[in-house]
């Protein structure tokens, strides 16, 4: 590495990519440490060195020795080396589950302030994950983060016999972790959708690019503009008003960011698919008449219910279905535990991700839960693959998955 190259790395303005609320608050933290009795990577780590305030420490020093008073008058110091290593190093190990937001005595909106935090060292190019720093590259030549062809987007799940409007007013966005590597689980939601029987509406394959997601957790965020306008625009040809998807990492993005990308209000609403099929069961579109006496537990997915507040609706379709006994983690709604699969850099913090999933297998195992039901991609290939090997078993079912059984047994 070059000399330059070093110094750009390690010296000027930590402030760019931070927005005055965001300062305000990395300003705001006293340190209390409360925030770690709700961390997972505190719980199967128990390295408070990748904790909320120490990463908020280990930035706010790094801003006073670029830009505090001193660094106007004298030459601006560099930052030890070492120390932005570190820094890197905790704020990629974080799961943006936001539990620490949640519980923030002073209530830092942490789940979108790490993003931020991680696009400085981005920006300094030191972060080496191979797994994050090829994503642009893998999104801009298929679509999708997993460089898989853009052509087996839909075919091996979408079931023949389900009708895609050219036009409508409703349309269905996969996203590309259901498409590639949760199909029961986007299998699910069309089928559901065709049950309820309103025209929808889809993408071609290689027009449904990626939501932007992991970019934007990943501090990538150079294409997000471009790949929320092409959406937009795709969704607004066919005169969508509704885009429905099941992803919650994808709901939150459209929901919360692509405004700020898209620079004004969305020309359509955004809802989970929980919250469409929740109506069409009030509305009648649809009748879970099959009984199932079983004992089933929810997993709330961060990024759904801290993420953008839908918590009762997966509930209340699973307490719709006849002889269903609903269970509850200790920590769920607001409160629930990551599963392990947030942050973009599962692949690379391995360990955590699998002791996160165990803890939540374990628990769903001891209060003696027939199912696990899931409603997040993401967290579908990590819990199943947390099973592999482990020592406690219980079988997994995404909710639309388990609603699309009911409803074909329904029409058997
Ligand atoms: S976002 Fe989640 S994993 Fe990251 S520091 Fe906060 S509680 Fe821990
Ligand atoms: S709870 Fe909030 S103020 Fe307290 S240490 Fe955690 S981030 Fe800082």
């Amino acid at each position: 590495m070059t000399a330059d190259k070093t110094e750009d790395q390690t010296a000027g303005s930590f402030t760019e990519n931070l927005s005055m609320l965001q300062m305000i608050e990395l300003d705001a933290c006293t340190q209390c440490r409360e925030c770690l009795n709700v961390c997972p990577v505190q719980e199967v780590t128990g390295n408070p060195a990748v904790s909320p305030p120490e990463k908020i420490r280990m930035f706010r020093e790094f801003i006073k020795a670029t830009a505090g008073l001193k660094s106007r008058f004298l030459k601006p110091k560099e930052i030890d080396r070492k120390l932005l290593e570190d820094f890197t190093k905790a704020v990629f190990e974080c799961t943006t589950c936001g539990a620490c937001g949640k519980h923030c005595t002073v209530g830092i909106f942490t789940q979108r302030l790490w993003p931020f935090l991680r696009k400085e060292m981005i920006s300094r190019g030191l972060v080496d994950f191979k797994i994050l720093t090829d994503m642009p590259e893998a999104i801009r030549n298929t679509g999708n983060p997993y460089n898989l062809p853009a052509e087996d987007r839909y075919h091996p799940w979408l079931p023949a016999g389900i009708t895609i409007a050219e036009q409508s007013e409703l349309a269905y966005y996969a996203g590309c972790t259901g498409a590639y590597t949760a199909q029961p689980m986007v299998k699910g939601d069309v089928s559901v959708l065709n049950a309820i029987g309103d025209p929808f509406t889809m993408l071609k394959e290689e027009d449904e690019v990626c939501c932007g997601f992991p970019l934007f957790i990943s501090g990538q965020h150079d294409m997000l503009e471009d790949l929320t306008r092409r959406l937009v625009t795709s969704y607004q040809a066919k005169g969508v008003k509704t885009l429905i998807c099941s992803c919650p990492c994808c709901v939150n993005i459209m929901t919360r960011e692509w405004p700020v990308f898209y620079g004004k209000e969305l020309p359509f609403r955004i809802m989970h698919i929980t919250q469409f099929v929740l109506n069409a069961l009030k509305q009648g579109k649809i009748r879970i008449t099959a009984g199932l006496k079983t004992r089933l537990i929810y997993h709330d997915p961060c990024y759904l219910s801290r993420g953008v507040g839908v918590i009762e609706e997966p509930r209340e379709i699973l307490r719709s279905i006849p002889g269903v006994q609903l269970l509850e983690f200790e920590r769920h709604g607001l409160n629930s535990r990551c599963c392990g699969a947030g942050g973009a850099v599962r692949k690379v913090y391995h360990e955590n991700a699998m002791a996160m999933g165990r803890l939540a297998i374990d628990e769903a195992v001891a209060k003696k839960a027939d199912r696990l039901v899931l409603s997040c991609p993401a967290c579908y290939g990590k819990v199943n693959e947390a099973m592999v090997g482990h020592d406690k078993q219980i079988p997994i079912v995404d909710i639309m998955e388990l609603i699309a059984g009911l409803l074909e047994r329904k029409q058997i």
